[in-house]
């Protein structure tokens, strides 16, 4: 009995401090409007940048690769479980992002954390003597692929070249590896990336771009973060994910082939694992279609209108709209019990706005996360924007 009693006081530790996370329930598609726990709500919390999570061509290009390939791989991609429906999108994706790398090849994994596992891990199997260079706000899966590793790591403070120019130019190993998120998940804020690569390519360091919310949403054709700051370099390695914009599951690495190739011979989160279902490789074939065609250009141009409604509608005292221009809008509070508080009013009016405390964020920067989606309407955001406005007040 007493390892249970140690959990439970461990949780009630938990709660007494307003940490205790909850999963609700979601009866509908991911979308603005979803029915949570027998309720209608009215949504700001998905990361659907682009609203394809439930689009009608991507259902059926999911129900078509199911009856063309089945819904499972059935084994590990060295082994039987790399289809054809793989190879054709890593293909699509290598010469969808390849214009901002050079000789790309592009590797499709089930998940963004396990693709970030495997290319720190992946990057410092050949050379144990590597060092990391990791952005201080990076995402929880940077920082535990940096751990994975087993190799030196220096943290470098948010968006701080010269300190990171200090570390780069202390160190001996002949490995270097700078690892940063592109658009910063819980701030909204871009990366410096062209200070970054420049700093890198003075210092022969690979440059890991996490483009995690980039992705789909940057750039004049939804390349991205290298898009968007038209960068192009062999020794940049961009990561990704086909959950969030693309609307369905999983993640790609594209890097210079001899990248690629290292990581399919050792990153052990790529090898030791099963295929995703060839199905989702075959609808996301479809989503790169939207992402890159006029429906793409049309949906990020809503989305970018909402931003700015978002910005110049909320007319906050105490709290503190961070300063973003992507999808993702934090509203800063501070308090922990505050932003529940916050997130519980705004529930009852029937919208559901992310609660984000530490540790995904610092102690004293608990938020609200409010993230937009083409798929929502001008007339959706008003009524957000009038919630807040009136809930800060009271
Ligand atoms: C969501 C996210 C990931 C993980 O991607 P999944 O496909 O959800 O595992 C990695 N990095 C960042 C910055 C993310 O926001």
């Amino acid at each position: 009995m007493e390892l249970i009693a140690q959990l439970q006081q461990e949780l009630r530790t938990l709660d007494e401090r307003s940490l205790t996370r909850r999963r609700r329930i979601v009866e509908t598609p991911c979308g603005p409007r979803v029915n949570v726990d027998g309720r209608e709500l009215l949504a700001f919390c998905a990361n659907d940048y682009l609203g394809l999570a439930a689009h009608p061509r991507l259902v059926a290009a999911l129900q078509e690769g199911a009856a063309r390939y089945g819904v499972g791989s059935g084994a590990s991609h060295l082994i039987s479980g790399h289809s054809r429906a793989h190879a054709d999108l890593e293909e699509r994706l290598a010469e969808f992002v390849g214009p901002n790398l050079e000789s790309a090849r592009a590797l499709y994994f089930c998940t963004g954390y396990m693709a970030n596992l495997a290319v720190l891990t992946g990057l410092c199997a050949a050379d144990k003597d590597a060092e990391i260079f990791s952005e201080e706000l990076n995402h929880a899966s940077l920082i535990d692929g940096a751990r994975l590793a087993r190799v030196k790591v220096g943290v470098y403070p948010h968006a701080d070249l010269e300190a990171l120019a200090a570390l780069l130019a202390a160190s001996a190993a002949r490995t270097k590896i700078v690892v940063t998120d592109s658009v910063f998940s819980m701030d909204g804020n871009l990366a410096p990336l062209p200070a970054l690569l420049a700093l890198c390519e003075r210092h022969g360091a690979w440059l890991v771009v996490d483009d995690a919310h980039g992705f789909g949403t940057l750039g004049a054709h939804g390349r991205g973060a290298l898009e968007h700051f038209d960068l192009r370099s062999p020794h940049l390695v961009y990561m990704g994910t086909l959950s969030k914009a693309a609307g369905v599951g999983g993640a790609f690495v594209a890097a210079h082939a001899s990248v690629i190739e290292t990581l399919i011979q050792k990153a052990r989160p790529y090898i030791y694992t099963t295929a995703a279902a060839p199905a989702l490789a075959h609808a996301l074939l479809t989503s790169i279609d939207l992402i890159a065609g006029a429906e793409g250009a049309a949906r990020r141009a809503q989305l970018r209108a909402l931003i700015a409604q978002l910005g110049t509608g909320l007319r906050l005292e105490r709290w503190r709209r961070l300063p973003s221009a992507t999808a993702i809008q934090p509203i800063l509070l501070g308090a922990n019990d505050e932003t529940m508080r916050a997130g519980a009013a705004l529930f009852e009016r029937g919208l559901w706005v992310g609660t984000i405390r530490p540790p995904t964020v610092p102690p004293g920067t608990a938020r609200l996360r409010v993230t937009l989606s083409a798929a929502h309407t001008g007339a959706e955001v008003a009524q957000l924007i009038t919630a807040l406005n009136a809930l800060e007040r009271t």
